[in-house]
């Protein structure tokens, strides 16, 4: 099998945001209305910060509001429930976004329950879960509902498909089997106490890794002709590229998937960096302008 073609995720990101950005000037001329998004960020994670910048860059660059609120590490659960309620009855706000993790003080779930459902535009609230595991107009969490958007795009019509999806976090693994079974797949959700993996793997037609293990999905697992999604983000070290100034070797990112393996083999690959992690912030601003729309009776924006 020749080498997989290879999913530009940030060239999709791309055009996903133009349309997110189309469809905000057509809100704003239509009822006046600018969506908003709000984005809580609580102490100095390195990883976080950046995060909520890139987030608050492209909200503003899509014509949307953005709101960022700090806080410092020490900050009571009660001041940042406090926060959620006065964004939940703030209508310049359609989206609110509380970046985790939160620190130890916090009760995470709590503050995720807080959140308006309708303008909970991560889709971890139960109620949102709920909508998605049954059908109904949920906000879908934005790194698996990036996944299914880039396979749609390249699959067509998924019906019948064989999917394995390896992880079963609320985040990612357990919303994209929800998303690939609404779209008529025949579904395995695979986790570390899985039995014979590769050989799972191997009947899949379709392969998303969400498991936080550098390189693990070899390409000998690999159905040919597969479409396989990396969602890893691991950051290994690549003595090859040689040393920081204090010594110690430089990085490099890798996904889940052994690329150089899999690409001999799948059909389809997206690549890590460039695949689906530019989805997921196009993706957050799509739900926000979809929520905006909701919140104020317009027409969906059918992005
Ligand atoms: P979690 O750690 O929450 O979940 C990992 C899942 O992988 C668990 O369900 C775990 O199983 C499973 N797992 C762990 N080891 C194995 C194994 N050896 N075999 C099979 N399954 C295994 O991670 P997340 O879902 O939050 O994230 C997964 C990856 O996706 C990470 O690399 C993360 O960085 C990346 N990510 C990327 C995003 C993006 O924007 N592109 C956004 C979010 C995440 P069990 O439940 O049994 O423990």
């Amino acid at each position: 099998m020749a080498d997989a073609t290879v999913i530009d995720g940030k060239a999709f990101a791309a055009k996903l945001r133009e349309k997110v950005a189309v469809e905000v000037t057509r809100i704003k001329s239509e009822s006046g209305v600018t969506p908003g998004l709000a984005v809580v960020l609580v102490g100095e994670d390195p990883a976080s910060k950046v995060y909520v910048g890139s987030k608050a860059k492209q909200t503003v660059e899509c014509g949307m509001e953005s709101f960022e609120h700090r806080f410092d590490e020490s900050t009571d659960e009660a001041t940042l429930l406090a926060l959620i309620d006065k964004l939940n009855n703030d209508p310049a706000v359609n989206g609110i976004l509380v970046q985790l993790p939160l620190p130890d003080q916090i009760d995470e779930q709590k503050v995720l329950s807080a959140i308006d459902p309708d303008k909970d535009v991560d889709g971890f609230h139960t109620t949102n879960v709920g909508r998605l595991w049954t059908g109904g107009d949920s906000l879908v969490p934005c790194t698996p509902f990036g996944c299914s958007v880039l396979l749609k795009d390249f699959l067509g019509n998924l019906s019948g498909k064989n999917a394995i999806v390896i992880g079963r976090s609320n985040i990612v693994g357990k919303p994209m089997a929800a998303l690939l079974l609404a779209e008529s797949c025949t579904v395995t959700i695979a986790h570390s106490r899985t039995d014979d993996l590769p050989g799972k793997c191997r009947e899949a037609d379709i392969v998303v890794a969400a498991v936080g293990r550098p390189e693990m999905v070899k390409g000998d697992w690999i159905k040919p002709g597969a479409t396989v999604i990396d969602v890893g983000i691991n950051r290994i070290d690549a003595p090859e590229k040689g040393l920081n100034d204090d010594g110690s070797p430089k990085t490099r990112l890798v996904g889940d998937v052994d690329y150089a393996g899999a690409a001999q083999v799948a059909g389809a690959i997206t690549p890590v960096p460039g695949g689906v992690g530019p989805m997921t912030i196009a993706c957050l601003l799509r739900n926000t302008v979809v929520a905006c729309c909701r919140q104020n009776g317009l027409a969906d924006p059918g992005i």
